[in-house]
């Protein structure tokens, strides 16, 4: 189904719809005062985007460093050329050491690689341990956020989900009462968990080391009571020295989530005396991606949801439209180049507002190359005849002037003299999501000159 058709479900539900605006709001405000506060943070940003261009520039290099680098400290690493191969690299690891209970800390590239039913096909108990990851498991949804997995779910939504699989009290929806339910139920899962699984935030190429940053102590806590540990990343993760971190992590929590830093940012530099440590290193689609000039520098992405909070149709459409693995403007250009026959409305998911762009801490020219997706897409005969049709419409009163001032004249006037129940009513689709102030009686300048004249009085 197409973005539109699956948002109209997202839409009908119009106090939901607002206040996931709302909440996406809250976080993107959090970042711009986190990002406000740091004097050097677009010094910051122009030196990450040049890390991670400089990183793309020699990638096979750094890849064969880091392998070796990883193995002299003892990690055994994989290389997977797909989603199947990665599945099949992770299941064989488990089955080999009799694995039958695995817990999981948040990774996107598993959920790309759909590892979880891929797993449980072959009787492996998997428990993802990151509190939002957890709530969507046990609903049996996907994720609809990068960062904040369960963003469209109410409070009182998952006390009726606890209530249902972990015994909580009927209609309990306490913040504080559902997170201590949490805990315990994934503490006896930790305690029995035969191997751990993590995704990687940043791999470096210098040392052979790997950086996973979390809020809730979940990756830690997995990793470090079994003996097993393994860790799936995609070949983009890389960083070429261990100096080059602090760039990444000063600008990861503060544009995810507007913190200063992740609660916990644990660096794994080979497996404990007596444990194994396993990195799976994964293409998926990556060289595709990478051979691209137009969509290179997608691969910068580490993955912190800030365009998604920034993103006005993201806001009022919800991650599911995307039925993406990563929605939002980053999902929009990372899965139509794989996908673009069943994802061709993505790129069209978009206002090509730049704001995105402008809060991407590693400088990714998101509305350019979503604008640049949709020439491919239409270069591929993707587009239908009605988009296309709007388009020339829409591109012949954009380039002409007077026809513009017309139709912005006639919009004006007909906001403030046609009756509101033919503008806001529910059938007209426009007008169901708006509430526009009404048009004011007199022009802009009318009432700046009755400003001065008063001002003039006093
Ligand atoms: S594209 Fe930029 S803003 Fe969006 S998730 Fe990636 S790093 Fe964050």
């Amino acid at each position: 189904m197409s973005h539109p058709a699956l948002a109209r479900d997202f839409i009908a539900n119009r106090e939901r719809t607002q206040w996931h605006d709302k909440a996406l709001w809250f976080v993107r405000e959090k970042r711009d005062r986190m990002a406000s506060s740091v004097p050097e943070w677009e010094l910051l940003r122009e030196t990450a985007s040049a890390i991670k261009q400089h990183t793309l520039s020699l990638l096979p290099d750094y890849l064969e460093q880091f392998e070796s680098n990883a193995a002299k400290l003892g990690v055994v690493v994989h290389w997977a050329a797909d989603a199947h191969e990665h599945n099949e690299i992770v299941l064989g690891i488990l089955q080999q050491r009799n694995v039958r209970r695995l817990v999981k800390s948040k990774s996107m590239l598993t959920e790309e690689c759909h590892l979880n039913p891929y797993l449980e096909q072959h009787g492996i108990e998997v428990v993802d341990t990151d509190l939002g990851e957890r709530i969507v498991q046990l609903r049996k949804e996907t994720p609809s956020h990068i960062v904040l997995p369960a963003i469209h779910i109410k409070k009182e939504e998952v006390g009726e989900c606890f209530h249902e699989h972990l015994g909580t009290k009927k209609g309990a929806s306490d913040p504080k009462y559902l997170a201590e339910a949490a805990r315990h139920h994934l503490r006896e899962r930790f305690c029995r968990a035969d191997a751990g699984l993590t995704g990687v935030n940043f791999a470096i190429a210098e040392t052979g080391g790997i950086v996973i940053c979390t809020n809730e102590g979940n990756a830690d806590l997995g990793v470090s009571l079994p003996k097993l540990h393994i860790a799936c990343m995609g070949f983009e993760k890389l960083i070429p020295r261990a100096a080059d971190l602090g760039v990444f992590l000063r600008l990861l929590a503060r544009s995810a989530t507007g913190q200063p830093i992740t609660t916990y940012s644990s660096h794994f530099h080979g497996p404990p005396a007596g444990c194994e440590l396993h990195i799976v290193i994964v293409d998926n689609g990556r060289t595709e991606i990478f051979r691209n000039p137009e969509f290179r520098r997608s691969l910068n992405c580490i993955r912190c949801g800030a365009c998604m909070n920034t993103c006005p149709v993201y806001r009022r459409s919800g991650g599911h439209s995307y039925e993406a693995t990563v929605p939002g403007p980053i999902g929009s250009i990372l899965t139509p180049i794989q996908t673009p026959e069943k994802h061709s409305s993505l790129p069209f998911a978009c206002t090509l507002c730049g704001s995105c762009t402008d809060v991407c801490p590693v400088k990714i020219d998101l509305h350019h190359q979503l604008f640049a997706m949709r020439e491919v897409l239409d270069g591929k005969r993707l587009i239908g005849a009605s988009k296309k049709l709007s388009m020339k419409l829409v591109s012949g009163v954009l380039s002409r002037t007077w026809l513009y001032n017309l139709l912005g004249t006639a919009a004006r006037l007909s906001l403030r003299w046609l009756p509101r129940f033919l503008i806001y009513n529910p059938l007209n689709a426009w007008g169901r999501q708006r509430e526009l102030p009404l048009a004011p009686k007199k022009t802009f300048r009318q009432q700046f000159a009755e400003r001065q004249q008063k001002d003039d009085k006093r």
